[in-house]
């Protein structure tokens, strides 16, 4: 088996690993990269038929979690070329193309399962369930001509399903012989400490109390983690969790018994100026069909706003507009605070604006260099490959002979 990473080795984004053995190849995700000056046509890799499906060889593209750095060119891949995804991963990026290009309709997708090996031609994938921020995440035990190669997408110890994390640390795969490994918070000032998903509910649940009016939930739609965590905080302080329509679509999609249900009352839903104008333009009522029971209208918001907390992004900054409704209010940002520092959010100025608290609350979605150490430690992998990191050089810290692959090459395994 042969590898190339084609985007990742010195790179936190646009991830995409071709493996090749027997004469065929897949690709490990295809994503958008996060950084750089390349994005969209730009950036794809070269793969031979990977656009126009010319290439009998290549077998399909396998992907390991809903973040756009792992899936986002695909929709620049052949229609005819397979696409293989978790099942809900798979549902959660249809729901979501109802209301942003983040969503994704895949042309011959095919569903694999947590611990079903699944073939494609000369590979033996097995997807192991990962902890992480993006919903039905994956890793890959990956067999193939005499070698085995384990990718770790992302992953992380401190979520929902930390359960996941410890499997992988008491029932390792055997005899790996390269473990593609991200290293997505090495670069990061980190004081050692971990908050876990559980923390936050705490320290949630304490700004809500301390909060006189309205609070805003300031997390990414497509984070169910997070918005597990934000539901829970919300129970446990006797408010009411409002959810916008495409979180409660998103949530209704998935159709997961041990998620919130949006239609059942549970949680109320409200519909945004934008989405109701973007629901008018193409006629599909019908997505926000399902919550009739649960809505929830600006008047009773306006009423009720200190016994809530509401769903928010910046696009729904003018359905905030009255004083009313946010006096005494607090936003709690929950998503990775660069965003904020590198202006791609201006949040912070809305909130001093409007006189409305700004605190950040928020857990990583990848592992830290402690829990990276603990993996390798269980895996005893022959070497290690850095992925999707901007420090591959504190992987030799890690315990395993390190191998630097760097972009576009091609290296035996
Ligand atoms: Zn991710």
């Amino acid at each position: 088996m042969k590898i190339c990473i084609h985007r990742g080795s010195n790179e936190i984004g646009g991830n995409c690993v071709e493996l090749h053995a027997e004469g065929a190849s897949i690709l490990l995700d295809l994503g958008e990269p996060l950084m750089g000056s390349e994005f969209g046509e730009e950036a794809l890799p070269e793969v031979e038929g990977l656009t126009d499906g010319t290439n009998p060889n290549l077998l399909g593209i396998v992907i390991s979690h809903p973040h756009m750095d792992h899936y986002g060119l695909v929709k620049l891949a052949s229609p005819e070329l397979p696409k293989f995804i978790g099942r809900e991963a798979d549902k959660l990026l249809r729901a979501a193309s109802a209301f942003t290009p983040l969503g994704m309709n895949f042309e011959n997708v095919h569903h694999y399962q947590d611990k079903q090996p699944f073939q494609i031609g000369p590979f033996r994938i097995t997807p192991y369930i990962a902890d992480h921020s993006a919903y039905d995440s994956y890793s890959f035990l990956v067999e193939a001509a005499g070698k085995t190669l384990f990718y770790s997408g992302d992953l992380r110890s401190h979520g929902w399903k930390d359960w996941a994390f410890k499997r992988l640390l008491n029932n390792p795969p055997k005899h790996v012989d390269a473990m593609l490994l991200e290293g997505t918070t090495l670069s990061r000032e980190s004081d050692g400490s971990t908050v876990t998903e559980a923390d936050l509910v705490d320290k949630i649940a304490a700004k809500i109390w301390d909060t006189k009016g309205i609070v805003l939930a300031g997390l990414s739609g497509q984070n169910i983690d997070r918005l597990v965590t934000f539901y829970k905080a919300t129970l446990k302080t006797g408010r009411s969790f409002v959810a916008d329509a495409y979180i409660a679509h998103l949530l209704h999609s998935i159709g997961r018994p041990s998620l919130p249900d949006p239609t059942s009352g549970a949680m109320r839903v409200f519909l945004p100026n934008r989405m109701k104008r973007q629901i008018v333009r193409s006629q599909c009522f019908d997505v926000v069909e399902p919550f009739r029971r649960s809505r929830i209208y600006p008047e009773e918001m306006l009423t009720n706003n200190t016994k809530l907390v509401v769903s928010f992004r910046a696009s729904m900054a003018d359905d905030f507009e009255n004083v009313n409704l946010t006096r005494g209010g607090r936003l709690i940002y929950s998503m990775w605070p660069g965003y904020l520092e590198n202006g791609s959010s201006n949040l912070r100025d809305w909130c001093a604006e409007k006189g409305v608290a700004f605190d950040i609350l928020h857990s990583s979605g990848h592992a830290t260099f402690d829990d990276l150490f603990r993996l390798v430690r269980a895996f005893q992998p022959r070497s290690v490959i850095p992925i999707h990191t901007l420090a591959p050089e504190r992987f030799e810290s890690l315990g395993a002979p390190i191998k630097h692959i760097p972009d576009n090459r091609w290296h035996p395994i």
